[in-house]
């Protein structure tokens, strides 16, 4: 591991202090249990790492009856899976952060470095030369694209976006709250995850500067049901291989709203407006359900490996939207 210099922040304004100082050479630490990995392979080379844990009151899950959900980008995945209010509320989500790795790593992983983790493609971890590592190619192209590859276009790299988290979020039409030296702003959580793209010499999923900062999440209060369903090679310990969040509000049976997004079958949370206008001013039974799964997957360009990932994602569809609907098949 390379030597670098460690500064435990006291506060947000701290902590950007620092990065404004580093530049692209800092990045912050939460949970750790990403970048630590990241380091120890040489994946990420920083000068400094600023801890963001020794912050006080990043860690929260409040609601507010007249706004809504706000998560502090500290709390804990064991937290946001626990918490009564989300599991009654905001369902989706609580499911999505039960779904994470495993219990130790939902102990310590905080929700925002589930947003802001980099790939997991086994060509990158396994050190071969890519977009992300300084190369000019993707190997998941032509190669082995069965667990990491995109179904859907992706722009340089082509390994999917891994977290959890963000397509629950996504449903539930979440802001991302993001402070910098210059200030605060809020963006769409589909603007904050926009899929590969650089940011000066880092190939990066989100679109933090090197000087910013995740600090909350908020969700707006809506009368929705939300369901995740993710299919993984194990229960436990392992990234999708297919995800669906789903929201609807129902009304006399009749959807009024909708959200459908995918998780694992590209380079961003994919969220389907195609497959949501079909079910909005109708009830939602199996052959609608059916038929929004299919538009969902309608602009699916499959790598050579991972045509399978267009029928799991139909049937993740299906099932979570029966299940919003109250509809439940399974
Ligand atoms: C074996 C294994 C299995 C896993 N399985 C899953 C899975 O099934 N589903 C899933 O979604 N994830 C999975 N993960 C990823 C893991 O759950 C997440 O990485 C974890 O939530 C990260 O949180 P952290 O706080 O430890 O992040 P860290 O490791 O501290 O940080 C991760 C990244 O986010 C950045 N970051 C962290 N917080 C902020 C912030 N507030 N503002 C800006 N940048 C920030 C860091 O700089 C770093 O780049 C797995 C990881 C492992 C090791």
């Amino acid at each position: 591991m390379k030597s670098f210099a460690h500064v435990n922040a006291l506060s947000v304004d701290h902590a950007l202090s620092v990065l404004e100082k580093y530049g692209q050479e800092a990045c912050v630490i939460a949970g750790g249990q990403d970048l630590l990995f990241r380091i120890k392979k040489y994946l990420v080379k920083p000068s400094c790492v600023v801890n963001l844990k020794t912050i006080p009151g990043l860690s929260y899950v409040r609601f507010e009856p007249a706004q809504g959900l706000k998560i502090g980008a500290l709390t804990t995945l064991s937290r946001i899976a626990g918490s009564a209010e989300l599991c009654k509320r905001y369902s989706g989500l609580a499911q999505a952060a039960r779904s994470v790795a495993s219990p130790q790593t939902r102990n310590l992983g905080t929700i925002g470095g589930n947003l802001c983790q980099d790939v997991w493609c086994w060509y990158l971890q396994a050190g071969f030369s890519c977009w992300k590592s300084g190369g000019k190619f993707c190997d998941l192209a032509g190669g082995d694209s069965r667990y990491y590859g995109s179904i859907m276009k992706g722009h340089l790299c082509l390994a999917n976006s891994p977290s959890d988290t963000a397509p629950a979020l996504a449903a539930l039409d979440a802001q991302i709250h993001i402070a910098s030296p210059r200030g605060t702003r809020k963006v769409p959580i589909l603007e904050f995850l926009p899929g590969h793209q650089w940011v000066g010499n880092r190939l990066q999923c989100h679109i933090l500067q090197p000087d910013e900062v995740l600090t909350e999440i908020e969700i707006p209060l809506q009368p929705t049901r939300s369901v995740y369903l993710k299919f993984a090679l194990r229960k436990s310990w392992n990234f999708a291989l297919a995800s669906v969040a789903a929201s609807a509000t129902i009304e006399d049976g009749i959807c009024q709203d909708a959200r459908v997004v995918l998780g694992g079958i590209a380079t961003h949370p994919y969220r389907s407006p195609e497959a949501e206008s079909v079910l909005v001013g109708r009830k939602i039974d199996e052959r609608l359900a059916q038929d929004a799964a299919e538009i969902a997957l309608e602009k699916a360009r499959p790598l050579k490996m991972n045509g399978y990932k267009v029928g799991l994602s139909k049937t993740l569809i299906r099932r979570a939207l029966l299940s919003v609907a109250g509809e439940d098949d399974n």
